[in-house]
């Protein structure tokens, strides 16, 4: 069923009721801690709650064909940021949805311009960083740099990078369902 404005909490909650345990790529952690523990990486830090709803929603494109066949039909499964873009657009503010799209080049323009993030990366990171392009070049790192929300797409992308630990306790979704609400509603 395509969620709506009304049902895409719960529908993301259900989501990860029934996915969560899937592997997370190769790392230590499961899908459903990664995202639970980068929102609390957020939340600790106080980041308010479109950075704690980008955290935890920034590889929800993993699950785009949960959102319906169209998407596949569409083409749009082939890189996770964009198709966890499609899926929120319609319900998340510009901000949400942008760190999302920009988390993996977040990861590029890091390896390029701070030479002690590469070190911090899991082995997996690591080897999909080869896929999705390598660290930027010059050029696409000034480009980078123009996009709007890019401060906040760097820090989504730290807690991303430290939310691979598989002996943190989070709290469980419900948690952060209201976040997720009140950032709907646009409170
Ligand atoms: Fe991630």
């Amino acid at each position: 069923m395509i969620p709506t404005r009304e049902t895409i909490v719960p529908f993301i909650a259900d989501i990860l009721t029934r996915r969560g345990a899937d592997s997370y790529f190769g790392e230590a952690v499961t899908m459903q801690q990664h995202m639970l523990q980068a929102a609390q990486l957020a939340e600790r830090e106080r980041a308010g709650d479109a950075l704690i709803a980008a955290e935890l929603l920034h590889d929800i494109g993993h699950y785009l064909g949960e959102f319906g066949e169209d998407y596949i039909a569409r083409g749009i499964d082939n890189r996770h940021e964009d198709a966890g873009v499609e899926v929120l657009a319609p319900f998340f503010p510009e901000m949400v949805v942008a760190c999302v799209r920009l988390h993996v080049a977040a990861k590029r323009y890091l390896c390029a311009t701070d030479p002690a993030y590469a070190t911090t990366l899991s082995p997996a990171s690591l080897a999909t960083l080869r896929l999705q392009g390598g660290p930027m070049a010059p050029d696409e790192v000034a480009a980078f740099e123009r996009a709007p929300h890019v401060a906040e797409a760097v820090r989504v992308r730290r807690w991303d990078d430290a939310a691979k630990d598989p002996s943190a306790v989070t709290p469980p979704f419900a948690h952060y369902a209201p976040v997720l609400e009140r950032i709907v509603r646009g409170d």
